[in-house]
């Protein structure tokens, strides 16, 4: 038997646990969020060997190094190849800059690819136990139509939604409100971090602990972990050999995309730099380029909605990732390696301008539409390879991820491009679906008191 992977708080002040445990407990008991300790290494023939491999079949794989005997290497495999059945294209654009495409999922979201694993996931062990539990999830668009439809018709799972009544576009909002059973969405009268905190703070909440609560949000290392897969598999499709090197700019708003991707580097994978692309909610690049982090607050809107976080969840692993300790109120308590953090990461901001114009450039230049999440992460790939073009060359592979479907962002893409645009059938679906949701003002109390009284 290998030895288990345990999991450590990044606030260094809770016992280790296993994944299961991590997995259900969503937030550690100290505030922090859960860490892999340790993380399996691959080989350059392990990785060779996930050329030939379908997605299902490269998922299997990478999660089953990460749990190891946590769950059953079939059982995994039944998983994945259960959830993973669409498209998950990696298009050339031009010389060896690249898309992949992670907006093919039921719900046109790349968080489809976490959510529905970690659902799954949830439901494998909750089945042993017979236990009953509530998730609860703050969403600045796409994760809450993600996790719906992942833990839609489960058993034994309540799931209750929290996202900000006017940041969501009309069909994000319908992706979380018309599935109705075990799905309960609400409209919180404030900002994403407003819900954020609110979920934060019900965790910490010794009156809801009958209700056991597990967050599905990017805290969840469930959601995490499933992040890592696809920087393999965009490996695997577009490199030629093994001394080939790979960089990717990833549409940053909680880092959770980003997060997975260093787990993945971490674990082995050639990747040589990540373009941490942002809109203009800009406090990572400009910790980045300062070392010093002050939040974006009030975050700040921007037409790349889901990416409009002015204090990123995932920061604190991030810098646990490179040595250092920051708390759950965002106080570094102990610096990253921050030299070392600027050889892996590079931060740029882009504008809603700049956003709109690279939509325009794409479509001309190349006939893809973008939208305006992808639009910041080719941009911010474009502006990189300006500034350092010595990354500019053939045994480098560059990659921009694409995490929602255009048509998810059809009314502000029309305004932008002048031409209509087609929806995609997951989402035509549910457009004359019926919505049920309530909607709360920004306080805790009536928040509680709404999760105890429908319990
Ligand atoms: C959530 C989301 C992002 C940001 O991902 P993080 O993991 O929070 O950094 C980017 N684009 C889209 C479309 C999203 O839904």
């Amino acid at each position: 038997m290998k030895e288990q992977i345990l999991y450590y708080s990044t606030n260094g002040r809770a016992p280790q646990v296993s994944f299961r445990e991590a997995l259900f407990r969503g937030l550690a008991p100290d505030g922090g969020l859960y860490m892999p300790s340790r993380l399996p290494a691959v080989s350059e023939s392990f990785l060779e060997s996930l050329r030939s491999k379908t997605y299902p079949g490269l998922a299997a794989e990478i999660m089953g190094l990460l749990l190891q005997d946590e769950i059953d290497k079939a059982d995994l495999a039944d998983l994945c190849y259960d959830v993973y059945n669409f498209a998950i294209p990696v298009e050339r654009i031009d010389e060896n800059n690249y898309i992949l495409k992670l907006d093919e999922g039921p719900t046109a979201s790349f968080k489809d690819f976490a959510a529905l694993l970690m659902g799954r996931l949830m439901q494998h062990f909750l089945r042993k136990e017979d236990r009953y539990m509530t998730i609860l999830t703050a969403t600045s668009g796409d994760t809450g139509g993600a996790v719906a439809n992942a833990f839609a018709g489960l058993q034994n799972i309540r799931v209750v939604i929290l996202f900000p009544a006017e940041e969501v576009t009309p069909v994000q909002r319908k992706q979380m409100t018309t599935l109705h059973s075990n799905v309960q969405a609400i409209a919180v009268n404030g900002k994403f971090d407003d819900c954020q905190a609110l979920v934060k703070k019900a965790f910490m909440e010794s009156s809801l602990e009958p209700l056991n609560l597990s967050s599905a949000n990017s805290i969840n290392i469930g959601r995490l972990l499933p992040q890592s897969v696809y920087y393999f598999w965009a490996w695997s499709r577009i490199t030629l050999k093994p001394e080939n090197r790979i960089i990717f700019s990833v549409p940053s708003g909680n880092l959770g995309n980003l997060t997975g991707g260093l787990i993945a580097r971490e674990m082995g994978l050639p990747v040589i730099r990540f373009i941490v692309s942002t809109n203009s909610n800009n406090e990572v690049p400009e910790y980045l380029r300062n070392g010093t982090y002050s939040p974006v607050n009030p975050s700040i809107n921007n037409i790349s909605s889901a990416m409009n976080v002015g204090h990123p969840s995932n920061l604190s692993r991030v810098i646990a990732l490179f040595g250092g300790e920051m708390d759950e109120n965002g106080i570094i308590t102990k610096s990253p390696d921050l030299e070392k953090m600027r050889q892996v990461l590079s931060g740029i901001s882009v504008s809603d301008e700049l956003t709109a114009e690279t939509i325009r450039l794409m479509s001309r230049k190349y006939s893809v539409i973008l939208e305006p999440h992808g639009a910041v992460a080719w941009h911010g790939l474009k502006q990189f390879l300006r500034e350092n073009p010595d990354f500019d060359n053939r045994n480098i592979f560059r990659v921009a991820i694409e995490t929602a479907h255009p048509g998810k962002f059809r009314e502000e893409l029309e305004k932008i491009l002048g031409m209509p645009l087609p929806l995609p059938d997951s989402l035509a679906k549910i457009e004359g679906g019926r919505e049920e949701y309530i909607s709360l003002e920004n306080d805790f109390e009536t928040f509680r008191k709404y999760l105890i009284n429908t319990h």
